[in-house]
Formats: C-alpha cells, structure tokens, sequence
C-alpha cells in the first residue's frame, strides 16, 4: 500500500504546561516528504499561552529553518546579526549549514500566533555552507476561484519564490474563505504531502480534517481537492532525498560524530557565535546515543 493516500496524526508534544505542538514530520509512518525533514505546528495560542514560543538561543546545523505564520508575529535573531519581524504570508528562511544561533521572540504586535516551523535537510554537497539568513515578503501570489494561493518555496503554476533552496522543493499555501473546489496539477518526479492547519478537506474518497498531514502517492500528478469554508493548508513537495539525514536536536547530519562534535560546540561556545539580545542561552540536552537516521 505504499502508493496510496496515506493520512499522518501528528505527535502531540507538551512544550509548556497546556501548551502543545504538533508534530506532523517526522513520524514512524513517513520521516521526509523531499528534503523537507521536520513540520511543527504551532497554535492558535492567545495572551499568556503565547510566552511558550518565546525561544532562547540555541544552534542548528546541516538544515534550512523555514518560518510561516498564518497569524501574529515572530521576530527573528541570529549569529549573523540579522534582526527581522516575520507575519503572516513572509517566509523568514534560515539556512544554518555548518552552524548558526538563533532565538524567536514574540513581536510586540502579536495578540495571537498561529503557524508552522520546517525543516528542510541540506544535501551533502551543501550542508557545510556558511550561514545565510533570508527574509521575503514578496511571494508569489494569486486566486483560483475563491482560493488564494501563496508560494513560498520553489515554481508552481508559472510562478517561482525568489527563496534560495538547494534541492527541488515546493511550499504553496492555499487559502479558502469560502468552500470551494481545486484542482492542482503536481510534478510527478516529486513527492507531496498536504497539511491542514484549519478547516477541512476532502481528497476524493478521503477526508481530511484539521491537523493532520495527508501523503500523496508517489508520481501524483494532480490533486484534488473540496475545500470546507474558513480552510488554511500549506503543499509542500520535492525531489526524493536519496540521503539519510540523521537527525538529534536541532542538528541534521549523517554521521554520530558530526552530531557529537557539535554538540561539544555549543557546550564550549565555540563555532556558533552569539546572538545579540537573544535572551537565554538553551543548554544542549543529554547526548542520548540513540541517533537513527531518517529514511522514507
Ligand atoms: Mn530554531
């Protein structure tokens, strides 16, 4: 049944007393849709419960932090200096390679957040680049019928995202206000998965409700869908990634040593820099050894 429609429940994890995300990638049932490696979902959260998502500085290494908010504002801090707000429809796009510190914090204006963290994984030719930091608020942007849609990573339909990835990838939002149908034409030479973040779907004998990540087969190349009023969900896609990511904290490597090495860093401050006003410093958790790498 590997070619059929496969529908993920995300993992429900508690960040903060009544405050969860869910976790959508990775999963047993599906580690990487493309190099897209890592979808949390965050919200709706209001006053208070918002403080969960305050983030202190912490590294990353071998992977893109993609950002993409559906309501409020994040602003966003790292070790190259940039300093950038990020709200609903801009991609704050963060590309860590051999290594970069970083920390989210609430923007002043935000009453209510609502949105999605990725990861995507670097292919080995690249993953040791040096850090890049990319803010875009002029994406791609159009209707079909009542439906607005958003491009925020790679080409579809005619248009491309000015966003610098290195491998093929897709990230297109879609939102419907009203109920309407849509039909999407795919690339067949990737791979999709579509994640609900409000509303409902339906897919043609499937049905789709808020919160979980709907996996197309491979070689789809056209999608289907009856979206209910008041529905927000993002298509993300790519090439297969014929590499296994090996994934442990905030790192993604291939090799136990990599991810140890790295580790050692961020404990002796080195290699990482230091992120101006980025408030407190998360201290690496426990090396577990229990790494396993990522495969389809
Ligand atoms: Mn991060």
């Amino acid at each position: 049944m590997t070619d059929a429609l496969k529908l993920i429940e995300p993992k429900r994890s508690e960040i903060a007393p009544g405050v969860a995300v869910l976790r959508a990638l990775p999963t047993r049932v599906r580690r990487l849709v493309g190099a897209w490696c890592f979808l949390d979902h965050f919200g709706p959260v209001e006053g208070e419960a918002m403080q969960a998502f305050d983030v202190g500085v912490h590294p990353h290494i071998g992977l893109q932090t993609a950002t993409w908010l559906f309501d409020g504002a994040l602003l966003h801090r790292d070790s190259l200096g940039s300093v950038q707000p990020v709200r609903a429809g801009e991609l704050n796009l963060m590309t860590a390679g051999q290594g970069i510190a970083h920390s989210e914090h609430l923007g002043t204006e935000c009453t209510r957040l609502h949105g999605l963290q990725f990861w995507i994984a670097l292919p080995d030719a690249v993953r040791d680049i040096a850090p890049r930091f990319e803010h875009h608020a002029d994406l791609p942007q159009w209707r079909d019928g009542d439906v607005s849609l958003r491009l925020f990573i790679g080409e579809f339909a005619g248009y491309r995202s000015s966003a610098r990835v290195h491998s093929p990838l897709l990230g297109l939002e879609l939102h419907a206000p009203t109920a309407q149908a849509l039909t999407l034409s795919l690339d067949p030479g990737f791979e999709h998965a579509l994640y609900v973040a409000s509303g409902h779907v339906r897919s043609g004998e499937i049905d789709v409700p808020a919160m979980r990540l709907l996996v197309l087969p491979a070689g789809a190349d056209v999608l289907q869908l009856e979206l209910a009023a008041a529905t927000c969900a993002v298509l993300i896609g790519g090439a297969p990634f014929d590499e296994a990511p090996l994934m442990w904290w905030n790192f993604v490597a291939r090799r136990n040593d990599e991810i140890a090495a790295a580790r050692e860093d961020w404990q002796a401050h080195r290699r990482f820099g230091t992120v101006a006003d980025g408030g407190v410093r998360i201290p690496v958790p426990p090396f577990d050894l229990h790494l396993r790498a990522a495969g389809r």
